[in-house]
């Protein structure tokens, strides 16, 4: 039997409407709207006073409402943590990549339960800063056997699951480089393959170089599975210019461009994922998006959650970030952490609230969405829903 639930008393709603060539940097005018949800998705959509008759009415009391968050970069299957190495971070000693070796072997002495449990931990505490849709990567066992359970937990608990494989080359290949790279790519990337909405490589200095990386893209393409790249976080390097030859779905962190890499991105469908909570974490220079926007690149924002050098997982927190550290407009963060998230995952059904859309929301204790970056760190989420069914 259908069920239709009436949204009314909105304050603010933010539609994000993808066919709309609004300014982005305004809400649109929907003072005095509602929308209809029925089958977890958005049914009718317009002013109040027209509203259909429906079973149930939820009365939001005049707080605003926007789309859910789409988090399009997230390390959620892990054990352990690095607090400590952390503080040792904030009292001098620099980030590097070879930081992600403490995890894994704490990752890897761990039970599936343990891994699980903290995969839900954290995907709930998302739920509750408005966060509806995560994608999840591995990294973190490295051998075939702890990729192949992280990517199967990830695909279970995670709306999308991410192989990352050549995250880091693991410390009993460190003489072996090239030996790792072909596990990668052969007997771990058949094992994963069936799991896997996209195969992804963290190109950088410490981690795969643009020949290694090359190896594994191809090897994911051979097998028809879509890529996305870690890019240009530590230092300037190949792997912007290379996500968009591949035509990877997403180029994430994007910290080090020069002039040539954001013409390649404003040039290509590659969305360009700004991950401010890594460089507020790591005390590291923020990427330009003002020169990613400014050019026309597709711009999303999402949090990076991993227990190393960014361990958030507050959109909320990003946003402020996005607009306080990196010149965006509220319109155009609110954008990139909602929109920008599902065009990264190839999703043209959320981020948005058209009609049609999925019924992905959150219900924010504020008048405006402007509250989220305007009053930061305040707990602003008032409840959220994911299609169509409150989650938090
Ligand atoms: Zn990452």
């Amino acid at each position: 039997m259908r069920h239709a639930l009436l949204v009314t008393g909105i304050g603010e709603l933010t539609v994000n409407d993808p066919q709309a060539v609004d300014d982005a940097s305004r809400p649109e005018p929907y003072a005095d709207a509602a929308f209809v949800v029925e089958d977890g998705r958005i049914a009718w959509l317009g002013h109040a006073f027209e509203a259909p008759a429906a079973d149930e009415r939820l009365d939001v009391a005049g707080r605003a409402v926007i789309p859910g968050f789409v988090d399009s970069h997230a390390h959620l299957v892990f054990a352990g943590d690095r607090a400590a190495e952390f503080s040792a971070r904030m009292t001098g000693t620099p980030y590097s990549a070879g930081g992600i070796r403490t995890t894994v072997a704490a990752t890897r002495a761990a039970d599936d339960e343990t891994l699980r449990g903290n995969v839900r931990r954290l995907i709930r505490e998302m739920a509750r800063q408005g966060t509806t849709t995560v994608e999840c990567k591995t990294g973190y066992g490295l051998t075939v056997e702890d990729e192949l359970r992280a990517l199967r937990i990830a695909k279970e608990e995670c709306d999308a699951a991410t192989f990352l494989g050549a995250h880091v080359v693991p410390a009993e290949y460190a003489e072996r480089r090239a030996e790792y790279v072909k596990l990668v790519r052969g007997p771990m990337l058949d094992a994963c393959a069936p799991y896997a909405d996209y195969v992804d490589v963290f190109c950088e200095r410490g981690a795969y170089d643009e020949a290694e990386t090359r190896l594994v893209l191809d090897a994911a393409k051979a097998r028809g599975i879509p890529v996305r790249l870690h890019a240009n976080q530590l230092g300037h390097g190949p792997g912007v210019r290379l996500a968009v030859e591949y035509g990877a779905a997403s180029a994430d962190h994007c910290t080090h461009l020069d002039a040539a890499d954001v013409e390649a991105l404003a040039g290509s469908p590659t969305v360009a994922t700004l991950l401010p909570g890594v460089e507020f974490s790591t005390r590291s220079p923020y990427p330009d998006a003002r020169a990613l926007l400014d050019a026309g690149a597709r711009v999303a924002l999402a949090t990076d959650c991993n227990p190393g050098s960014c361990y958030t997982s507050s959109m909320p927190l990003c946003l402020a970030l996005a607009v306080r550290e990196m010149r965006m407009s509220p319109g155009e963060a609110l954008r990139a952490a909602t929109l920008g998230g599902a065009a990264a995952l190839g999703r043209t059904d959320l981020g948005h609230l058209a009609t049609g859309a999925r019924a992905d929301f959150a219900v924010l204790d504020a008048p405006s969405f402007l509250h989220l970056m305007y009053r930061p760190g305040v707990p602003l989420v008032h409840s959220v829903w994911k299609n169509g069914t409150r989650i938090a």
